[in-house]
């Protein structure tokens, strides 16, 4: 089970900012902006290269939309995807990261 899975059933602690039937979002726990949120399938999906079901997108993008109202980032946000180790991907469990609240640099480093 996912460290994420484990948040989501409530056996550890974070608070969950948003969930619906498919996604759900937390606070990222180390955060690399003033605004660091992750968006999460409900169901265990290894990583992008692996998703193959297009309304799962659907959903995270409709959280994504949401979330950045609700957080006063919707005129300058970024969302990243870090799949496979070889990207610094740490929880085998797809995520969309959110990331605001502060001019952010052109760099992708
Ligand atoms: P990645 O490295 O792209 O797989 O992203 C995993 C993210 O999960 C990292 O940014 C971590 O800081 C974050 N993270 C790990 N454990 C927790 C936790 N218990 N609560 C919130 N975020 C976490």
């Amino acid at each position: 089970m996912s460290i994420f899975t484990k948040i989501l059933q409530r056996e550890i602690p974070s608070e969950i900012l948003f969930e619906n039937d498919s996604v759900f979002a937390i606070k990222d726990i180390a955060p690399q902006a003033p605004i660091h949120l992750l968006i999460i399938p409900k169901k265990e999906i290894e990583n992008l290269q692996s998703a193959n079901d297009p309304k799962i997108f659907e959903e995270m993008l409709k959280a994504v939309q949401h979330l950045a109202k609700e957080f006063g980032i919707e005129n300058g946000y970024r969302l990243v995807v870090n799949n496979g180790k070889g990207a610094g991907q740490t929880v085998d469990h797809l995520h969309f990261h959110l990331l605001g609240g502060k001019t952010l640099s052109h760099s992708f480093k």
